[in-house]
């Protein structure tokens, strides 16, 4: 089926917008994505209905509020398929995940000296809590090297592995260079060595249906603003036994069963890692977004977004001077880009005062700037919401720029 974008874009308020009298042009999707209504009105009407802090309260809309709250969690739970609601953990984003697991997972199970595999195309989010458990457990980073085209391979990572190999914590799709990596093969070879896999998926969830019990990944992570939710939430999914096997990340209320000075016993999953009160207004805007989602149909949303990447692409690629990062034969909707002789920042500032919005620098990922030999690039990322006219309003200021470069 094929969307009618002209209508869905009237979903999203902020894309009828104008920037510098020029109408916004927003391909920074990968960054984070515009909301619709329904999730904007759900914020509000949570807020304005049932506001009030969950789990604990006998009253009435304690009750609803906690009802809402565990709802969103059955409903990501149905959206990535996870087995039970007790593997879908809330967490403040792909970032705060990813924290969890590098420290519950090293303290409870890495020596020092073991070792954890990650590859060189990582969001920083992928790189630094395990720098970080390196620091305090002594493990060792081992990265997987990227191909030419930005791939990686299952030969170099089956060659990194060794006996004291303890985890693969590994990006879906890269954010700079939109590669999609073998998810399903990496887990696979990780479980012919009884090495559990993790999946950030904070670049793929959005784009692709996601189904954890049929990838066998042990755990999975990605962030609500992503994927049309709210800032601020975001999801760890980990096997019930893993997760029975992991110390909590964190402490205080909400995460336990009793507590006396000498000893605290701990609550049940999921809750054991959730201290504090959670964003139950996030969780329900979350659970909205991804009705959305559904509703559009993912298969749906793929093909616009597809559509506009191999645009983009032709497009992009016949401007003079034009060099594309990342030419994966399976690529997320990202086009990460540099033109000759043009600065990224004098680019995209220059791009931006004709409304169109882009990312420029690092992304995050400087060890993969390091290998590419470049300090950043220009980074347009698609949504189902953009249009071929947008590129084209794109490939059209580049070309104005480049004039204004002589
Ligand atoms: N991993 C990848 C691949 C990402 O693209 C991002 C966001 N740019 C993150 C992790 C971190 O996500 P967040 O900032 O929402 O925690």
């Amino acid at each position: 089926m094929c969307l009618n974008i002209e209508a869905i874009r009237a979903d999203f308020p902020i894309l009828s917008q104008k920037v510098y009298g020029k109408p916004l042009v927003y391909l920074d999707n990968a960054a984070t994505t515009q909301k619709p209504l329904c999730v904007i009105n759900k914020i509000e009407e949570v807020y304005t209905t049932i506001n009030a802090n969950i789990h604990r309260g006998v009253h009435r809309l304690s009750q609803l509020a906690t009802e809402s709250h565990e709802e969103a969690r059955k409903t990501v739970q149905r959206f990535i398929h996870a087995s039970s609601s007790n593997e879908i953990v809330f967490t403040r984003g792909t970032t705060e995940s990813i924290n969890l697991v590098a420290s519950s997972f090293c303290r409870a199970k890495c020596q020092p000296g073991d070792e954890i595999i990650i590859s060189a195309m990582e969001h920083h989010a992928n790189i630094i809590p395990w720098q970080i458990q390196r620091d305090i457990t002594g493990i060792a980073l081992k990265v997987i090297p990227l191909t030419e085209t930005g791939e990686i391979r299952l030969e170099d990572i089956e060659a990194l592995i060794s006996p004291k190999t303890r985890l693969i914590s590994l990006t879906h799709a890269s954010n700079v260079l939109g590669t999609v990596n073998p998810i399903a093969d990496v887990v696979r070879l990780g479980h012919k060595y009884n090495i559990p896999v993790l999946i950030d998926a904070a670049q793929s969830v959005q784009h692709v249906p996601i189904d954890v019990q049929a990838l066998d990944c042990d755990y999975l992570v990605f962030s609500s603003h992503k994927i049309y939710g709210p800032t601020g939430i975001g999801i760890l999914y980990g096997k019930e036994k893993h997760l029975e096997e992991l110390p909590p990340y964190q402490g205080g209320g909400e995460m336990i069963a009793r507590v006396t000075f000498e000893k605290t016993t701990f609550n049940e999953l999921p809750f054991k890692f959730e201290a504090g009160t959670p964003d139950y207004v996030g969780s329900a805007a979350l659970g909205e977004a991804i009705r959305y989602v559904e509703k559009l149909g993912l298969d749906n949303i793929w093909n616009q977004e597809e559509h506009l990447l191999q645009y983009a692409t032709e497009k992009l690629q016949e401007i003079d001077g034009m060099q594309i990062y990342g030419t994966a034969r399976h690529k997320s909707p990202v086009v990460s880009f540099l033109v000759n002789g043009i600065h990224a920042f004098d680019m995209g500032t220059l791009l931006d005062h004709l409304g169109i919005a882009v990312r420029i620098g690092h992304h995050c990922a400087q060890p993969l700037m390091d290998a590419l030999g470049i300090d950043g690039t220009l980074r347009a990322s698609f949504a189902f919401y953009n249009t071929e006219a947008e590129v084209d309003a794109l490939v059209e200021g580049i070309g104005k720029v480049r004039k204004m470069f002589g």
